[in-house]
């Protein structure tokens, strides 16, 4: 089943801690010459209409992107993302998905692969990615993207940098995420892995980031943002993590300097806080 449509979420405060800690973790990449495969297993359309229907429905950006493009005196990674999402969104009313931002920061030797299994998402991202001008660097998949990344790896450049986003709507991507970063990490140690998860009231979401750690004890980091108090009747998404498998060993230090800025931010009530947990050998 798939009813769930990232247009309506698009620049929500979600998109922001995870397009940030991605930003961040492609241009720790990009710091080397050596090419790198960027694989995004859910990749959603590519690039949003902020003034659409589904964005409109209930103005999610309104409490992330558009508070982020207001905020001043930023910390100076969170100016440098800011700058490059003004520079790489074609109109103002646009707002990327992962693939966007991620054709955009990587270099011509880099390569994509994108899965997107929604086929009218599948359809919007072959044509923004086309506007994009991708071309032969990138391949996109209308299939399974746990599976795709699987039968990827070990990547010929030996050098990959993951994005693992799904919609949590089904019970099963829990367990989905558990499984296939195992069966990754014995294809691929060394690559750099990124889990989005959403903060719920419900016990597979508080439970997934110990499952995670146990995957690499010795190297990950975990960046929670609590934009809100959890509701009373435990229904609803007070927050969002990224969990990334052998982080950047740089990204501790930018997170600790621009975590508290972007939770003051995109604050909703006084319930609003970070978590930020790492283990880096
Ligand atoms: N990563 C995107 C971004 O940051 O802009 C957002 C992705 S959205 C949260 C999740 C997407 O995964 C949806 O577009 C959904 O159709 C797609 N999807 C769901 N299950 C999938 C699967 N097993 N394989 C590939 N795509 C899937």
């Amino acid at each position: 089943m798939l009813s769930y449509r990232h247009a309506f979420h698009a620049g929500n405060h979600a998109d922001m801690l995870k397009h940030f800690t991605l930003f961040l973790v492609l241009e720790y990449f990009n710091r080397k010459d050596k090419p790198y495969w960027y694989i995004d297993t859910h990749s959603g359309a590519g690039l949003y209409d902020l003034g659409g229907s589904e964005a409109q429905k209930v103005g999610e950006y309104r409490q992330g992107i558009a508070r982020l493009n207001q905020a001043q005196n930023l910390p100076p990674e969170l100016a440098a993302f800011t700058g490059r999402l003004k520079s790489i969104l074609p109109q103002e009313n646009l707002y990327c998905g992962s693939p966007w931002l991620a054709q955009a920061l990587t270099r011509e030797n880099d390569k994509l692969r994108l899965f997107e299994l929604h086929p009218a998402d599948f359809q919007h991202l072959q044509n923004n990615m086309r506007e994009a001008r991708l071309g032969r660097r990138g391949i996109i998949g209308q299939s399974d993207g746990y599976q795709g990344l699987i039968a990827l790896l070990p990547p010929p450049a030996r050098r990959a940098a993951v994005l693992i986003d799904p919609p949590y709507e089904e019970k099963q991507d829990y367990q989905r995420v558990v499984h296939t970063l195992k069966d990754a990490l014995k294809r691929f140690e060394q690559g750099c892995y990124m889990v989005w998860y959403p903060c719920l009231s419900r016990e597979d979401s508080r439970k997934l980031p110990e499952e995670l750690k146990k995957l690499a004890p010795d190297n990950f980091l975990q960046a929670e943002l609590h934009v809100r108090t959890p509701s009373s009747d435990g229904f609803g998404m007070h927050g969002s993590s990224m969990f990334v498998i052998n982080p950047p060993y740089l990204l501790a230090e930018q997170l600790k300097s621009s975590l508290p800025v972007l939770t003051d931010i995109l604050a909703q009530d006084q319930g609003a806080r970070f978590v930020l947990d790492y283990q880096i050998q």
